[in-house]
């Protein structure tokens, strides 16, 4: 297959939305943003062998080169438009592009969004998404928002894409349940939306709970009181009987969750349960933001020694 039979494969299972005036196929797209909003821009690549196992299913790389972009924009709060997709292929394979373009359009359909353009080329195989969303003026869930005194909460459950992660590693079977959460995680976007104007701070957890929301304490120069036994785990991490320090270790600083860390006023907290209760999404309070700085993980009410602080990609080891 050439370039120009995989762009169209694409491209003719693109849904558009009214507000794309060109789509895929020219130099570029033009997009008609509704009048007052703001738009919200975001980038994650995907790259084999990093942030995938070599043998994922292509519909699972497509959902997840789409999702984590999709976390970010519900991390601001925002509702998502329109999307860029780069791809880097190491050969023209129809059935492999097929399942990666289900995954990618399966997701974007639930979620109202556009693929308007990209690049198509030939290498190593990685997966760049950029989604643009829409916010009204001052709506947005900042990283520097957080105000001492907030609550902090996370939404779902915490750990388990981790898990999945390490069991993998170590040749274990993988519990489908944490093996879909590690695959294909779930966006919190109508958590997001419906936080948007209501909390303070909010990140999303990529790197790892501790590793992200060190970064609301770092852009709001507050300091964070985390307590671990308060991380929710799922049912099916909880069945995996491990060792408490192994899954709250999981549960702080593995990566890959995808849920929500936000910041509160103590005065709303019912408004958001109930508001995240109308999303169908848990949520827990974790922690509390006091003046001062840094990130302090407790347990039984005792400043505790963390091993790691999440995942970064150009740490020393
Ligand atoms: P150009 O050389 O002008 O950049 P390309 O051949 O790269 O043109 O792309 C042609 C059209 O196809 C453009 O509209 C571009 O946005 C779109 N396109 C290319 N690759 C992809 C892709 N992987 N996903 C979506 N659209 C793509
Ligand atoms: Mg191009």
């Amino acid at each position: 297959m050439a370039e120009f039979d995989l762009i169209e494969r694409i491209r003719r299972r693109s849904q558009t939305r009214p507000d794309v005036v060109l789509g895929i196929g020219d130099d570029a797209a033009l997009i008609a943003p509704p009048a007052g909003m703001q738009l919200v821009v975001a980038t994650d690549t995907l790259n084999h062998g990093v942030h995938f196992p070599p043998q994922t299913h292509s519909f699972d790389i497509g959902w997840k080169a789409l999702a984590v972009n999709l976390s970010d924009l519900a991390a601001m709060g925002a509702q998502p438009a329109w999307g860029s997709l780069s791809l880097s292929l190491p050969e023209a394979d129809p059935d492999w592009l097929d399942g990666f373009i289900d995954g990618f359009m399966q997701l974007a359909g639930e979620h109202g969004l556009s693929l308007i353009g990209g690049d198509t080329t030939r290498g190593p195989l990685s997966v760049c998404v950029s989604v643009i969303g829409l916010i009204a003026p001052d709506q947005a869930l900042r990283r520097d928002a957080a105000q001492p005194g907030d609550d902090v909460w996370v939404s779902g459950t915490l750990g388990d894409a981790a898990a999945a992660l390490a069991l993998w590693q170590q040749g274990h079977h993988i519990p489908q349940a944490l093996r879909t959460r590690l695959d294909s995680p779930t966006p919190r976007l109508p958590l997001g939306q419906t936080l948007a104007g209501l909390a303070h701070a909010a990140v999303d957890i990529s790197d790892g709970l501790l590793a992200d929301v060190g970064h609301i304490a770092e852009a709001s120069a507050v300091a964070i009181d985390i307590e671990l036994e308060q991380l929710p785990a799922s049912a099916a991490l909880q069945a995996l009987g491990v060792e408490p320090q192994t899954r709250r270790h999981w549960q702080a600083s593995g990566g890959d969750d995808y849920e929500l860390c936000f910041t509160a006023a103590p005065a709303l907290r019912e408004t958001i349960r109930s508001r995240a209760l109308a999303c169908g999404t848990a949520v827990t309070r974790i922690g509390r933001v006091c003046a001062g700085q840094g990130i302090t993980a407790m347990l039984s009410g005792e400043p505790v020694q963390t091993i790691r602080n999440g995942f970064e990609h150009f740490a020393a080891r």
